[in-house]
C-alpha cells in the first residue's frame, strides 16, 4: 500500500515541538510493516547536504488562486523512512518555518495552501492509497483530496487544537479553497476560513494524541469553540496515545551523557545529577533537582511556574528551566537566574535537555492543557518523576504514585501555583523516602511508552479503512 505522512516539522530535519518529535518516529515505526514516505517542505534552514537531500529532477505543476505553481520535488533516504521535500521559494526559503519565535508569517495561509496542494497533486499522480495529514497546515489537503483523488483514504490528527488556522475569509480565493467547503459544516468559522476544520470535515477518520485529549476537546471547556463540531464527528474520532522513540530517547546510550546507565546502574544518573550542577553552580547535590523543559506560554503553566518561583526556592531542592517563549515569563525567569538553587537555560537544546532528564530527579509539568505531552514520558524513561497537572495525555500516562499502573508520579490537584507548590512538597516528602522513591523510579523506567505501541494502533486505524 502507499502511504504518505505529511507534516509542516520532522526531527532532525525540522523541530519546534513534540510534532516534530512524532513526525520522525512513528513513519519510522510504520516503515516496519511497509513503506511509507514522509512528506515536508523544504525550508532554507534544512542542511541539505548533511542530510544527504537530492533532488528528484521532477516537479509539480499545478493552478489555484489565479495562478500556476511549480514545486520541486527533493527526497533523502534514512531516518527510519523516505522522505520527500517540496521545494517553492514562497513556502521555503524563510529563516523559520512558521515565523520569528511568538509570531506567525503573514503570508502562512498561502505558504501552507501552496503545500497542500502539492501533497493532492502528488498524491494523485502517485496513486497514494493512504495520506495521513497532522495539523492546520495540512488540513487543506483532505477537501483538495477529496476532490481531485477520492480515491485516497485521508486520516488527519489533531495534535493541538488551540492551532486550528484560522484566517480571513478573504483568503480563500488565493487559497483555491472553493466557497462549499466555507459552509457552516466544513471550514467557515465565524465569518473566517478554519482550517483544522476542514480536516476534520474531510478526513475518513480522525485522531488525535491521547484517549483522554479525544474526551477533553469534546466539551466546551477545552473544545477551543470546535466541541460541539467534534461531538458531530465522534464516531470517526479516535485518540490514540503518542509514543517516544526509545532508541533516541535512551540513557542507555545517549550520546549527549557524560554517563550512561540503566534501571540496575543508577549511580551513574546520580554522577550525570552531579557534573550538571556543578557546572551550573548549582552546589548541594543531596537536594533533588526539580526540571522544566518547554515552551513557556500559558498551555504550559509557565505563568503557574513563574508565580510559584520565589516560595519554591525556599525549599531544599535545586530547580532549572530550559525553553523560550513569551517575553514575561523569559524575563521572570531570567531576572532569578543565578539565586541559589536555580538556573534558568534560554532558547531551543537538543542536547541540554537530554542531559536535564537524565540529571534531573522530578520533571514539572503543571500544563493546563496538554494533548499528548512527550516530556513526562521522556523523563520517565530517564528515571526522573513527573510531576503533573492530570489533563489530556498527563492524565492517560502519569497514574498517582502506588497505582501501579504504567507511569507513576504526582498529580495536582487543580492548575494553580498553591497546588504546584503542594505537589512539589509531596515530591520532597517522596524523595525523602529514597527506597520508596527509587522503586518509583525503577517502574517509570520499565514502562512501555515506544512509537512501536502507537504505531500498532494506527496499523490498526489504517487497516479499517483501506
Ligand atoms: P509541545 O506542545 O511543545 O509540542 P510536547 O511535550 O509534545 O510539547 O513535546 C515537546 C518536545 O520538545 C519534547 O521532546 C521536549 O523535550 C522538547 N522541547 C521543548 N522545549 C525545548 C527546549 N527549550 N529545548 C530542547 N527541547 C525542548
Amino acid at each position: 500500500m502507499k502511504r504518505l505522512f505529511v507534516s509542516a516539522e520532522a526531527w532532525p530535519y525540522v523541530k519546534t515541538g513534540g510534532l516534530g518529535d512524532m513526525a520522525h518516529a512513528l513513519p519510522e515505526a510504520l516503515a516496519k510493516n511497509g513503506p511509507i514516505t514522509r512528506v515536508l517542505p523544504l525550508y532554507a534552514s534544512i542542511d541539505r547536504q548533511k542530510h544527504g537531500i537530492e533532488p528528484l529532477g521532477r516537479s509539480l505543476r499545478f493552478c489555484f488562486g489565479n495562478r500556476e505553481w511549480e514545486v520541486s520535488l527533493f527526497s533523502a533516504e534514512g531516518n527510519g523512512a523516505d522522505t520527500l521535500f517540496l521545494y517553492h521559494p514562497l513556502l521555503c526559503d524563510r529563516p523559520h518555518p512558521y515565523g520569528p519565535p511568538g509570531g506567525d508569517y503573514e503570508d502562512n495561509d498561502l505558504r501552507f495552501s501552496l503545500f497542500c496542494h502539492a501533497v493532492a497533486a502528488y498524491a494523485k499522480a502517485q496513486k497514494t492509497e493512504l495520506v495521513h495529514l497532522n495539523d492546520w497546515h495540512t488540513a487543506l489537503a483532505a477537501p483538495l483530496l477529496k476532490r481531485d483523488y477520492p480515491a485516497a483514504k485521508v486520516v488527519y490528527t489533531i495534535h493541538n487544537l488551540a492551532y486550528q488556522g484560522i484566517f480571513p475569509i478573504e483568503t480563500a480565493g488565493r487559497c483555491g479553497i472553493e466557497p462549499a467547503w466555507v459552509e457552516m459544516e466544513t471550514m467557515e468559522f465565524y465569518g473566517q476560513v478554519n482550517w483544522m476544520k476542514g480536516g476534520i470535515a474531510f478526513a475518513d477518520a480522525v485522531t488525535t494524541v491521547s484517549p483522554a485529549y479525544a474526551a477533553e476537546i469534546q466539551t466546551p471547556a477545552y473544545g477551543c469553540g470546535l466541541d460541539g463540531f467534534l461531538r458531530k464527528h465522534a464516531g470517526k474520532l479516535h485518540g490514540i496515545l503518542n509514543g517516544i522513540d526509545t532508541r533516541f530517547f535512551n540513557p542507555a546510550a545517549d550520546p549527549a551523557l557524560p554517563y550512561r546507565y540503566t534501571p540496575k546502574s543508577l549511580a551513574n544518573k546520580r554522577r550525570v545529577k552531579k557534573r550538571f550542577l556543578t557546572e551550573a553552580g548549582l552546589n548541594d547535590d543531596r537536594r533533588p533537582l526539580f526540571v522544566f523543559i518547554g515552551r513557556l506560554v500559558e498551555q504550559k503553566g509557565a505563568d503557574l511556574l513563574a508565580e510559584a518561583l520565589d516560595a519554591l526556592l525556599k525549599r531544599p531542592l535545586n530547580l532549572a528551566v530550559l525553553g523560550e517563549g513569551e517575553a514575561r515569563y523569559q524575563e521572570a525567569f531570567a531576572a532569578r537566574n543565578g539565586l541559589p538553587g536555580f538556573r534558568f537555560f534560554a532558547g531551543y537544546d537538543e542536547a541540554l535537555s537530554h542531559r536535564l532528564y537524565a540529571a534531573s530527579d522530578f520533571l514539572l509539568m503543571p500544563s493546563r492543557f496538554e494533548p499528548c505531552g512527550l516530556n513526562q514520558m521522556i523523563a520517565m524513561r530517564y528515571g526522573a518523576v513527573p510531576v503533573v497537572n492530570p489533563v489530556g495525555g498527563l492524565a492517560d500516562t502519569v497514574h498517582p504514585v502506588g497505582a501501579q499502573r504504567c507511569g507513576e508520579g504526582i498529580r495536582m490537584e487543580s492548575p494553580d501555583a498553591t497546588s504546584l507548590i503542594q505537589s512539589v512538597d509531596t515530591a520532597l516528602a517522596l524523595y525523602g523516602r529514597s527506597r520508596r522513591y527509587n522503586a518509583v523510579r525503577r517502574f517509570d523506567m520499565a514502562c512501555d511508552f515506544s512509537i512501536e505501541r502507537c504505531a500498532r494502533a494506527y496499523e490498526t486505524l489504517y487497516g479499517s479503512l483501506t
